[in-house]
């Protein structure tokens, strides 16, 4: 079995809660979205990954071992689209797995075996130029409900523009709070978009989106990290 993938690597986690651990990234190309502050050009394409077996994507694993590793990511582009060749790697390793996905399409994310973290996008309306929304919206709903029936431990991001408008936001929020079972559980990120300069001035606008999360969910502000750190 082959799938394509754009780069193995070891860095820390620089978003979500699992921010600062170290992982093994293992970022697949392809993705089944079209968001337009997408910043995964290379990753977005299926064409730009170098297919490689099931036992190469382990020995490169291996290879980046670290002592201080915490889990191993795959991403993306949508890593769920290979949920089978992440069942065959994980099911021959002995680490942690971690899953970042957009959530949309739930068939594929209830065949994943072994999952110890997901990270799933809630997307807003204005991140896309056309209509999907409600189906996105949808999808992530049901897989996010899958995730939590099975107890794994999912959080979800939400990337925020210094464009986003607090209605809109809240209005998801709102929708959210009312789909998901059990959300008292939900722990949600609001992640404003890089480069963080552009948030100059806009604190209030991050902590009245805060806000609105903090009545449904548990909530947290964090940024992008790694790119303060100048890594990938
Ligand atoms: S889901 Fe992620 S990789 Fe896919 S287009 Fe959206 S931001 Fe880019």
């Amino acid at each position: 079995m082959k799938a394509p993938i754009y780069e193995i690597f070891s860095s820390i986690q620089g978003e979500g809660l699992l921010i600062g651990k170290r992982q093994i990234f293992v970022r697949f190309t392809g993705c089944n979205l079209d968001c337009n502050y997408c910043d995964s050009e290379k990753s977005r394409f299926v064409e730009n990954g170098y297919l490689l077996t099931v036992d190469e994507v382990i020995k490169k694993i291996k290879d980046l071992y670290s002592d201080d590793l915490d889990s191993i990511s795959f991403t993306g582009g949508e890593p769920t689209i290979y949920f089978d060749f992440i069942n065959e790697v994980s099911s021959k390793i002995d680490y942690k797995i971690m899953i970042e996905t957009n959530g949309t399409l739930p068939e594929n994310i209830d065949k994943l075996n072994k999952i110890d973290y997901v990270s799933l996008d809630i997307k807003l309306p204005e991140h896309f130029n056309d209509s999907s929304f409600e189906d996105i919206f949808r999808n992530e709903i049901k897989s996010l409900n899958l995730l939590m029936s099975r107890s794994i431990n999912v959080y979800c991001k939400l990337v925020v523009l210094p464009s986003t408008k607090i209605n809109s936001f809240e209005t998801i929020i709102k929708r959210l709070s009312k789909d998901v079972l059990n959300n008292k559980e939900l722990q949600i990120i609001i992640q404003p978009s890089s480069p963080i300069n552009d948030w100059k001035n806009l604190n209030s606008h991050l902590f009245r989106f805060s806000e609105i999360v903090g009545k449904y969910f548990e909530v947290s502000i964090i940024p992008q990290v790694h790119k303060f750190l100048n890594i990938e």
